[in-house]
């Protein structure tokens, strides 16, 4: 850089470098010229108007000015705008005071527009003849100031990260001491921040889970995984416990080692009990707390999955309440529902931890057993849930039983598929049923078969009555004494259009499974008492005729009113009508039975007393009755192995009927041996093939005829040798 002198202010640059070559100013400058080449300040001469009278190096660099350039120039001119007037105003100051000084922050503007922070000394060194000017030694604090500012952003943006976080944090040493906490986490734990700081997060730790904490700090320090996340439970300073997920970060120095953790905590106790509340609502039946459809789904698959997997049997069973409706309907919802709440608790009973219990809908319940040596555990569970149902309930001052039926499907390890196994449960229930309630059946591949058939069977049914495929036909009840026929047992008679007919024994139960039973009751009762008006009795009397009852028609309130009207519409004297009703549908709830056949008797309608013997009836009961008739098991009159004891039985029976005034029947005599063991032993009425099956209304004034011209018994020579009876049954 060359030297120039300025003298005053407004000389200009021109004018200045005309003065560079000047060997005096030269001169005044070589002192300043050696310090300044060697040093890393920016160092600067101004005259008194501020010109520049020199620069060392670093000076041009920081100015952006060359040597030739910079000399001369305006100082004004480089000083930031809005820091100018400040800078002039001080360094006018410094003009009337030789020999002091200023130190002066500010910024300049280079030539290209960068802006830079220059902090300086300035001196009035106009006195010193090596200077002769104000000497400005002033150093580049750009980068540095830069920084300081980054700092203090960095600063804040950590302490809005970490202070006013609305996210509980918390930093700790290696030895995971509590450094610092934020008021977020203290509100959480509900401890001041001293009484954190210095402590292990064991303080606020809930006991069970301080494994967890020693866990995750194991792996961070071992460098295993770089955050972790991880819920623990932690006790609050008021005791209460809360759930916590906590994020685990570890900041590492420079040699890539661990200096210090920072935990990031969420409280998820609400979110937790709220989630588990509502996937408990999803999955469970909320009247018993029991597993719904869908959660028994999947568990069925599971532990479908692991006895393939394992081996091992498991089984399904479906249990359904017996008449569960008549519980509701007797006493009503609320104590209907609290049945159902405590079958639920014993089921939990019998049940163990493995099993899953279901609610399956409105009174069936499943239960899913696993691990089980074999199939055959599964009935004995089954038989040990029906024990344990056996017992009375007592609700709200009630106390009634209430019986079960089960349907058990079995599968092995080697089962395909799961997905039928509930279906397969409730057709072995179904079964069940079918034999008679309060039982276990077992599902077998067979049943599957009848099943389907039975659906078949059942739709076709539905239809059967508008298609006119339904009948009724007649049998003819004959006095045993004289062989003349005194009434008429109506059976039902279905002829379907592909199978032909259709047993009774097999349809009714179907109707009875639907309310189609209704209908075909009705209907059986409006032929038979149209056909009373039409059947022969061959004494001429008018004969009686018996009509059969289903159980649940039998308990339908609509009975009586449905027997009247059909004798009124047809003017049939009630007294010649017998309703049968088998004598287990008798005996399930003698009470009920004893009111209903009370109505019937109102109404001058008898009752008899179907299939008799086969039942366990008690005598007592039978004599509460008072049944009209009783009809004779057709077992004791076509016995497998006639035996003396069957013999006392029969004799027995006929004797107590004989004793109460019951008319007695016996059904299904087919052979002139059977007859005449059974007038050997006073039995006075009987039907049977020996006679004739039932026949179509059309037929009967044949079958009248055919009967009295060719009896099958000749009653005219029976009577002579009415002493030998017995001998001649035993010799046919
Ligand atoms: P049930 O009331 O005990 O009827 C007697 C059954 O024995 C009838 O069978 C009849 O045809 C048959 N039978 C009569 N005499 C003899 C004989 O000498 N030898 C043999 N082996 N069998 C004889 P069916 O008609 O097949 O009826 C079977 C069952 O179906 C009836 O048993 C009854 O419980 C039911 N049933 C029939 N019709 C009706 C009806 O209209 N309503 C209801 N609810 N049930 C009916
Ligand atoms: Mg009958
Ligand atoms: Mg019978």
């Amino acid at each position: 850089m060359d030297h120039s002198e300025g003298e005053g202010r407004g000389e200009r640059g021109p004018h200045v470098a005309h003065r560079l070559s000047d060997p005096v100013v030269a001169e005044r400058f070589a002192a300043l010229e050696t310090v300044g080449h060697n040093s890393s300040d920016v160092i600067v001469v101004l005259n008194h108007g501020g010109f520049v009278l020199y620069g060392n190096p670093v000076a041009q660099q920081f100015f952006e000015l060359s040597a030739e350039e910079g000399v001369g120039t305006d100082a004004l001119g480089l000083i930031h705008p809005e820091d100018r007037e400040r800078v002039v105003e001080r360094f006018l100051s410094l003009m009337e005071r030789p020999g002091g000084s200023i130190r002066e922050a500010l910024r300049i503007v280079t030539p290209s527009g960068v802006v830079k922070d220059l902090e300086l000394v300035a001196t009035n060194s106009f006195d010193n003849p090596a200077i002769g000017g104000i000497l400005v030694n002033g150093q580049d604090v750009t980068q540095r100031n830069r920084d300081q500012r980054e700092l203090v952003s960095l600063a804040e943006r950590f302490r809005v990260a970490f202070a006013e976080n609305m996210a509980p944090m918390t930093f700790t040493d290696l030895e995971d001491r509590i450094i610092d906490v934020n008021d977020a986490m203290c509100e959480m734990v509900g401890y001041a921040r001293e009484e954190l700081v210095g402590q292990d997060s064991t303080i606020f730790t809930y006991t069970e889970d301080v494994g967890i904490t020693e866990e995750s700090h194991r792996r961070a320090l071992a460098g295993e995984t770089p955050q972790t996340r991880y819920v623990k439970r932690y006790r609050r300073k008021d005791g209460r416990i809360i759930t916590v997920e906590v994020s685990r970060a570890t900041a590492v120095g420079p040699d890539g080692q661990p200096q210090y953790f920072v935990f990031s905590e969420r409280d998820v106790t609400e979110e937790r009990t709220m989630t588990a509340e509502l996937s408990k609502r999803a999955l469970h039946d909320p009247l018993t707390g029991l597993a719904n459809r869908s959660l028994f789904e999947d568990r069925l698959a599971h532990a479908h999955a692991r006895a393939r997997r394992h081996g091992g049997y498991g089984a399904v069973l479906l249990i359904d309440l017996d008449d569960f409706k008549g519980v509701n309907d007797t006493y009503g919802h609320v104590i209907g529902d609290e049945l159902l709440a405590a079958i639920a608790d014993r089921l939990r009973r019998v049940a163990r931890s493995t099993d899953t219990l279901c609610r399956f809908g409105g009174d069936e319940f499943l239960v899913l057993v696993e691990e089980m040596a074999g199939g055959g555990e599964a009935r004995a569970i089954a038989e040990r849930i029906l024990e344990e149902m056996a017992a009375p309930f007592s609700l709200r001052g009630t106390t009634f039983v209430q019986r079960a039926s089960v349907g058990v499907a079995v599968f092995d390890p080697s089962a395909e598929d799961v997905s039928t196994l509930v279906q397969s449960a409730d057709i072995a229930l179904y079964e069940a049923k079918r034999q008679g309630r309060g039982r276990v059946v077992v599902f077998t591949p067979s049943m599957h078969l009848e099943a389907v058939s039975r659906f078949t069977l059942a739709q076709d049914l539905s239809r059967a009555l508008e298609r006119d495929e339904m009948s009724m036909a007649f049998q003819p009840i004959i006095d045993l004494a004289n062989g003349e026929v005194v009434g008429y047992e109506s059976l039902m008679r279905w002829r379907h259009p592909e199978r032909g007919a259709v047993p009774p024994d097999v349809f009714i139960p179907l109707a009875e499974q639907s309310n189609l039973i209704y209908d075909l009751g009705a209907f059986a009762l409006r032929v038979a008492a149209e056909a009373m008006n039409r059947l022969p009795r061959s004494d001429g009397y008018p004969p009686y005729v018996t009509v059969n009852l289903s159980a649940r028609q039998f308990h339908d309130r609509n009975l009586p009113d449905l027997v009247r009207r059909a004798l009124r519409l047809h003017d049939v004297a009630p007294h010649r009508l017998l309703l049968e009703i088998t004598e287990s549908v008798a005996l399930e709830d003698i009470t009920e039975s004893l009111a209903i056949i009370e109505e019937l008797a109102t109404l001058g309608v008898g009752v008899a007393l179907d299939d008799f013997g086969t039942g366990f009836s008690s005598l007592s009961y039978l004599v509460q009755l008072r049944p009209r008739a009783i009809k004779i098991d057709q077992s004791f009159v076509r016995p497998a192995a006639p035996s003396p004891q069957s013999d006392a039985i029969l004799e027995l029976i006929l004797l107590l009927g004989r004793k109460l005034g019951v008319m007695m029947i016996a059904e299904g005599i087919e052979t002139p041996a059977q007859y005449h063991r059974l007038r050997g032993v006073n039995c006075r009425y009987g039907q049977g093939f020996l006679w004739s099956p039932a026949v179509g209304l059309d037929e009967v004034e044949d079958l009248i005829t055919r009967l009295s011209e060719s009896p099958p018994i000749d009653h005219s020579r029976r009577r002579r040798g009415r002493m030998n009876e017995r001998h001649v049954a035993e010799a046919d």
